[in-house]
């Protein structure tokens, strides 16, 4: 199941692709299973039951579908309650920043208004200067998770999208090494999500994704989700343990090397366009513009 988050005029709401062109409303389902189904993403995750209804009418019912052209693409999960980033997960990116290779899981927090969708502009902001990009695998929690123990932790994952953890390196680094990692990584637009989520079903192993960064269709990080060092179950448990983790949550797993700050001119300038494809799942797309 690939779910698709969209705009009309303003409007909100979710569908359900079909292929990568077309995608069945949750309203248009609602009507043949003559069941609600919730508008907000978050209670829906958690029903197996229903989301299961919703697969068999994908596949057995004669649907009308709408092109994904004719809506605004919005962030596949809009208002979650956290946004949690583990940081310097593949030892290749550790290595380029200078940092050792953690031992421990380390983690920081993006505010929900970093979510923009995958097509949307990331806006720079007047007060940061080198602006850089962060090609990254999310997880989407599916059910409420306390305590959970690693060998059981994929139970909780609803499903996987692409990521871009958006950082202004001039003030991540400013006054010595990691003093600003939560300002610079927090402004507005900073977090380009999608293009949507695909369920965890549909992704055999989430540690065999290539993942590739272009800016203005260059290369710049390329890799796979098996150069994680610490891996989806231990991250899940591991911040179980601090805190409730909750149906919508997004889970960033970390970046690998050829961040924009370690190449020469590789910081992203205004119009530059940054995607980032992974295997399975789709590309984003975002151009990073500033508003005078
Ligand atoms: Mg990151």
């Amino acid at each position: 199941m690939k779910i698709v988050n969209y705009s009309v005029e303003g409007a909100t709401d979710y569908g359900f692709l079909v292929d990568r062109t077309e995608f069945v409303p949750r309203y248009f389902i609602e009507e043949v299973l003559g069941e609600k189904i919730p508008r907000d993403i978050k209670r829906l995750l958690p029903d197996i039951e229903l989301r299961e209804l919703i697969k068999a009418s994908l596949e057995n019912v004669k649907l009308e579908r709408v092109p994904l052209s004719s809506v605004h693409i919005e962030p596949p999960i809009k208002d979650p309650r956290k946004i949690i980033c583990i940081a310097l997960n593949y030892r290749d990116h550790a290595e380029e920043v200078g940092s050792k290779i953690p031992e421990e899981i380390v983690f920081f927090l993006k505010p929900p208004t970093t979510l923009i969708g995958p097509f949307d502009s990331i806006v720079k902001p007047g007060i940061a200067g080198k602006i850089d990009y962060e090609g990254e695998l999310a997880v989407i929690i599916g059910e409420r998770a306390k305590e959970v123990d690693s060998s059981e932790a994929m139970l909780y994952v609803f499903g996987y999208m692409v990521f871009n953890d958006v950082t202004a390196r001039d003030l991540q680094f400013r006054d010595g090494l990691w003093r600003g990692w939560t300002m610079s990584k927090c402004f507005d637009t900073f977090a380009p999500t999608g293009p949507w989520i695909v369920s965890a079903d549909e992704i055999e192993d989430p540690h065999n994704l290539r993942i590739i960064t272009r800016v203005n269709k260059d290369i710049r990080q390329s890799s796979n989700t098996s150069n994680m060092i610490f891996k989806i179950p231990d991250i899940i448990s591991y911040l179980s343990m601090v805190m409730t983790l909750e149906p919508g949550d997004i889970i960033a797993t970390g970046t690998p090397a050829g961040i924009g700050f370690t190449r020469e001119d590789g910081l992203l300038k205004e119009g530059d366009i940054v995607e980032v494809w992974i295997e399975k799942i789709g590309a984003i797309r975002n151009q990073l513009i500033s508003i005078k």
